[in-house]
């Protein structure tokens, strides 16, 4: 692996050219996103495509989004109707956190593994700087999921990426830590009303006040996923770090904790800062303030990543309001946390 330190917000042109050359030969590239880091392929090549599935160890049937640059490439790979529909939009809305599921333009040349076969494509204008600088410079639209093996939490920093990958990664363009720490809105414009895929950082409250009225399933908010497999990927384990995590209201925190110790347990708090000063005495990994539930949204992924380097041997977390970008950080929580098999 080829690991190269780059300016998030001035990204070096040479440093870029690397990346984009190793893209363009068919290898695979992690970078930043304002949402998590991606592993990215070029999307019009088969081969390389296939490569992002193997290294993540990721079902074939699980689609990925494909990352644009330019509304040109927009163009290129959705429906003509379809893409005039949603074309005032998507130049409102991006670049930002939010993919829309539309149908796929006939005889595009996104590779088919991209979307696992199917007749609509996932796409997404990044907002970081270094992602649209690597996209341009590669010349063609970026196939990549999240830069995690699959089920894993999702890398919010270049070191999980290289935690996770070492060798299977070409190139490793290190920018710091994402903006937002959590992956994107996905919503499907191929239904009426419009429905929420994904919760993320883009929020149902901005999405109403575009459509109009959008479907938000419970699948969506994390709750029985197994048992509504709304889009390609939603039915599969998520998010899950290796020790047991509990999730409760922080009334039920102190009852938790007692149950645990009771078993033979050590437990961790995953709590706000709120929360852990009190429970004072009691291991925790605090994710930010109550106050800013954007800072609790950035460090949640690493949260569930250090769970599993600490002494406890169980993690307990507490719930959210499910408004904003809680409705999301929820969501990730709730897979997080779901019985195991
Ligand atoms: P990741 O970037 O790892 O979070 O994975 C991409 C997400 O986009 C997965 O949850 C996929 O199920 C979803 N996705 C990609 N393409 C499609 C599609 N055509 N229809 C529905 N969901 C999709
Ligand atoms: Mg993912």
């Amino acid at each position: 692996m080829i690991l190269i330190k780059v300016n998030p917000f001035y990204p070096e042109e040479e440093k870029i050219k690397v990346a984009a050359k190793a893209i363009r030969s068919g290898n695979l590239v992690a970078f930043p996103t304002e949402t998590v880091y991606g592993l990215g392929a070029d999307a019009f090549n088969e081969n390389a495509v296939r490569k992002i599935f193997e290294a993540k160890n990721r079902p074939a049937d699980n689609p990925l989004i494909i990352h644009i640059a330019s509304i040109e490439q927009f163009f290129e790979i959705v429906d003509t109707e379809q893409a005039k529909e949603i074309e005032n939009v998507a130049n409102k809305v991006w670049p930002g956190p939010i993919t829309f599921v539309a149908k796929k333009k006939e005889g595009c040349k996104i590779a088919r593994s991209a979307t696992a076969g199917l007749s609509t494509v996932a796409v997404r204008m990044p907002a970081h700087p270094v992602a649209l600088a690597l996209i341009r410079q590669s010349g063609v639209p970026i196939a990549a999921p999240s830069a995690n093996l699959a089920t894993k939490p999702s890398a919010t920093k270049a070191e999980h990426v290289f935690e996770e990958f070492k060798d299977k990664v070409d190139v490793l363009l290190d920018a710091g830590n994402t903006f937002y720490g959590l992956e994107s809105t996905i919503i499907d414009i191929t239904r009426n009303p419009p429905a929420l895929l994904r919760p993320g950082p883009f929020t149902v409250e901005e999405l109403e006040r575009i459509f109009g009225s959008i479907e938000v399933s419970e699948g969506a908010r994390g709750l029985k996923t197994a048992d509504v497999p709304i889009a390609p990927g939603m039915k599969y384990r998520h998010y899950a770090p290796d020790k047991p995590l509990v999730l409760c209201d922080k009334d039920k925190i102190a009852k938790a904790i007692d149950d645990a110790k009771n078993k033979g347990l050590k437990p961790i708090l995953l709590v706000s800062n709120e929360t852990a000063s009190h429970f004072n005495g009691v291991d925790a990994i605090a994710l930010g303030s109550e106050q800013n539930m954007y800072e609790i949204a950035k460090n949640l992924f690493d949260a569930l990543k250090r769970l599993d380097k600490t002494d406890a041997d169980i993690g307990i977390a507490q719930t959210f309001p499910e408004r904003g970008i809680g409705l999301a950080i929820m969501n990730r929580l709730r897979k997080a946390a779901s019985v195991k098999d």
